[in-house]
């Protein structure tokens, strides 16, 4: 009896997940996606950047605020209040940098994902033939400066447009080689003193100053050349290249993080597997990927159902 009992409990569990899957729309799947993907930009915003002190202090004004509630504290509570309207606008402006920073994350995200018209492979074959180029031309000039202890600076521009920091230095637009980079930041030349930009596969720019970091943790022992390597990659989506004048060591900032101390080979793979497009072979192996999973799931349901909706007519 009880078994029975239990047997039917069973069967109403399941048949009520039925129902529930059933309910699901497309419409709520990417519902919950979207909200997923928020969530998930929020907690890395939050632990990448000095925001994380902010929702302490948030949590700390809250809990304060709950207590003089509570105990009926009048004027805690109004000067609580006062500060929770007035200081939300102020920290609009005080964290103005992060949250430029995660909108234009956010942007470069969904214009990525939603990219309609695939270049032909003659173009790609073209644009990776500029890329080899460019960055043979990087690597060669680079390992030189180090071993000669010249100080570069490179940003290699990507979806992020540098048009205002082009704007401070001067243009030159032409093909890169080992030689121009290397007379470019040869010393007391003209434009050696700021960073050269790369936009396009071409040698665009030099000459130009960029932001400083905002980063209060990096290490004193980076002066100012690192800083403004570290400054631009904190705000963009360029990769940097530093070459330091006192010690000769080859870095590369990309996303506000700094790794240091490179040797030429370890730089040449690095820059090929940022700045290569990824084959489109590669691309489609992962959509299939993820079509396939999604297929199977829908068939196992669709089995469960069919199974179940027989078992209701033998009944
Ligand atoms: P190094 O290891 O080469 O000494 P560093 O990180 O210690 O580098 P500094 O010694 O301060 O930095 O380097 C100064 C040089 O860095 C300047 O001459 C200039 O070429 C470059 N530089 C400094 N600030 C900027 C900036 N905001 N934008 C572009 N280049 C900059
Ligand atoms: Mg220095």
């Amino acid at each position: 009896m009880e078994t029975a009992v239990q047997i039917s409990k069973a069967e109403l569990a399941l048949e009520q997940f039925i129902i529930l899957i059933k309910s699901i729309s497309l419409v709520d799947i990417f519902d919950v996606l979207i909200v997923a993907f928020l969530v998930y930009k929020l907690i890395t915003f939050i632990s990448e950047t000095r925001a994380g002190q902010l929702i302490k202090g948030v949590i700390a004004v809250i809990v304060l605020y709950l207590f003089a509630d509570i105990f009926n504290f009048k004027m805690l509570e109004t000067v609580l209040k006062l500060a929770v309207t007035y200081g939300s606008f102020a920290l609009i402006v005080v964290f103005q940098p992060e949250l430029r920073k995660v909108l234009e994350q956010m942007g470069r995200t969904t214009i990525d994902s939603f990219q309609v018209f695939t270049p032909s492979s003659e173009s790609i074959e073209k644009q990776k033939n500029e890329i080899r180029i460019m960055i043979n031309a990087i690597t060669e000039a680079v390992a030189q400066m180090s071993i000669e202890h010249t100080g570069a600076l490179i940003v290699i521009e990507r979806t992020t447009k540098l048009g205002d920091i082009i704007g401070t230095g001067t243009v030159i637009d032409a093909i890169p080689s080992s030689e121009l980079i290397q007379n470019i930041f040869f010393h007391n030349s003209p434009l050696h003193d700021g960073a050269m930009i790369m936009r396009n596969n071409k040698l665009y720019a030099g000459g130009c100053y960029l932001p400083l970091s905002q980063n209060y943790e990096i290490s004193r022992s980076l002066g100012t050349r690192h800083r403004a390597g570290l400054g631009i990659s904190e705000v963009s989506d360029s990769c940097v290249i530093i070459v330091s004048e006192e010690t000769g060591h080859i870095s590369v900032a990309e996303n506000g993080k700094i790794t240091t101390d490179l040797g030429e080979s370890k730089l040449k793979t690095m820059l090929y597997r940022k700045l290569m497009p990824i084959e489109e072979t590669e691309k489609n192996k992962s959509i299939n990927i993820i079509k396939e999973s999604f297929e199977k799931t829908k068939g196992k349901i669709k089995t469960k159902i069919n199974f179940k909706k027989q078992n209701d007519d033998t009944k």
